[in-house]
């Protein structure tokens, strides 16, 4: 079999298979049996890549992995629908994730691991879908790549595309924190601002992509965003030598991170490389919470989103299905936190861990907070921050006022002992 297509599509809704070869020659992102884009509802027909895995189990032994680092999907190449043989070396490392981003807090209240993604090329978790999508895009000779985003998926289209040489398009909600929009600007990318939603600027990016032929990058709509969203589950796996977490907080707003993260333990699994999932809490704002809500009465009802946590502001969660059912497979549950103790949890998080966060990752920290007594303290418990705080200044504006000026004599008077 050629290398390329060591790996198939499946459809997530009715199952149907697909060879990798129509799929992508067609550029056909989901199901053309049952798939279904809708304004304001999740969508149907989402497709997942999968493996040969009784194969890759004789080649991707637990000291494969132990001999590699983490942050580098070219080093298990054949988990990846991406032809790595075509590319230079120097320039995957362009592509390189930081070494090891788990922090590990041991103290008498708390023994918190947290899986921090501040530190990626673009700041944010983002980094692991758009590297995929980018090669993929290379790969098939396409050289214009559009997103719809709240901030941190176009910033990250934009920051890889200009390191690779692409064009990138993004179409963002009028709301977007100014910061993530000057991020998305500073790096180049052509940006549209809606006059609308996240889910609005989700429906007008895959009619103008389309028409335009540019490949598309929205979360959960393309394939690949949830594929490379899984090398977080396998860094995870590398960087604790298999002694991977019981439980992981993981904020949800589409749901395509929680459905990565699932995807790639689920994988690991099927190789034999862990015995079992982590249990996976998908934390949702409660003014965003519809796969929160399904997990609860299996109903959806559009309603607009509405929190400070914009990264994970989703009226209609395009992965709706795949997140609850990466939630129930895993033996995890669904928790809500308000505005308040997302803001308060931030600060939390700066004070006394010294980290960072925009309001969706303080809000994997408030749900931690409210449901701990549902975990033993011998459990391994993992919070994953998703984007830093730089990306949103209005959020911190509201617990950091501004300190008073005064003269340099002024200060002396007040501070100076002797
Ligand atoms: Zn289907």
């Amino acid at each position: 079999m050629n290398k390329k297509f060591n790996y198939k599509y499946k459809c997530s809704s009715c199952y149907s298979i697909f060879e990798a070869d129509k799929i992508e020659s067609e550029m056909i992102y989901i199901c053309p049996l049952c798939g279904n884009v809708q304004q304001n509802k999740p969508l149907k027909g989402v497709l997942e890549i999968f493996y040969n895995y009784d194969f890759l189990k004789k080649k991707y032994s637990k000291n494969y992995f132990e001999e590699i680092t983490s942050g580098k999907i070219w080093l298990y190449p054949d988990l990846w629908p991406i032809d790595f043989q075509l590319y230079d070396k120097s320039l995957l490392n362009l592509l390189s994730l930081p070494q090891n981003q788990i922090l590990h807090f041991q103290t008498d209240k708390y023994n918190l691991f947290f899986q921090d993604e501040t530190r990626n090329p673009t700041n944010s978790f983002k980094d692991r879908a758009t590297i995929a999508v980018v090669l993929k895009a290379i790969e098939l000779g396409i050289t214009e790549i559009a997103a719809a985003s709240t901030g941190n998926a176009g910033s990250s289209l934009a920051g890889i595309c200009a390191r690779m040489g692409i064009k990138s398009h993004i179409f963002v909600p009028k709301n977007i924190p100014e910061a993530k929009r000057i991020q998305i600007q500073s790096y180049g990318a052509n940006i549209y601002i809606v006059d609308g939603d996240y889910d609005e600027a989700f429906d007008l990016c895959l009619d103008i992509a389309s028409k335009n032929n540019w490949y598309n990058r929205n979360t959960a709509f393309n394939p690949l965003t949830i594929e490379g969203k899984k090398s977080a589950a396998y860094d995870i796996f590398i960087n604790t030598k298999g002694e991977i977490p019981d439980v992981i907080f993981i904020p949800v707003g589409d749901g395509v991170i929680i459905s990565g993260i699932f995807k790639g333990f689920s994988e690991l699994l099927k190789l034999g490389l862990i015995s079992k999932l982590p249990k996976l809490i998908a934390v949702q704002a409660e003014g965003s919470s519809a796969i929160v809500d399904y997990l609860f009465d299996e109903k959806f009802s559009y309603k607009p989103a509405e929190t400070i946590a914009d990264s994970i502001s989703a009226g209609a969660p395009r992965n709706l299905f795949m997140a609850v059912k990466a939630v129930k497979d895993s033996l995890g549950f669904g928790i809500k936190v308000n505005d308040d103790e997302i803001i308060s949890s931030q600060k939390e998080l700066s004070q006394k861990f010294g980290i960072l966060v925009e309001p969706s990752c303080s809000a994997s920290f408030a749900g931690y907070k409210k449901t701990i007594t549902n975990f033993t303290k011998q459990e391994k418990i993992m919070l994953l921050m998703t984007g830093s705080g730089l990306k949103d200044f209005n959020s911190l504006k509201l617990w950091n006022e501004m300190p008073s000026i005064k003269s340099a004599d002024e200060w002396k008077n007040i501070l100076a002992t002797k």
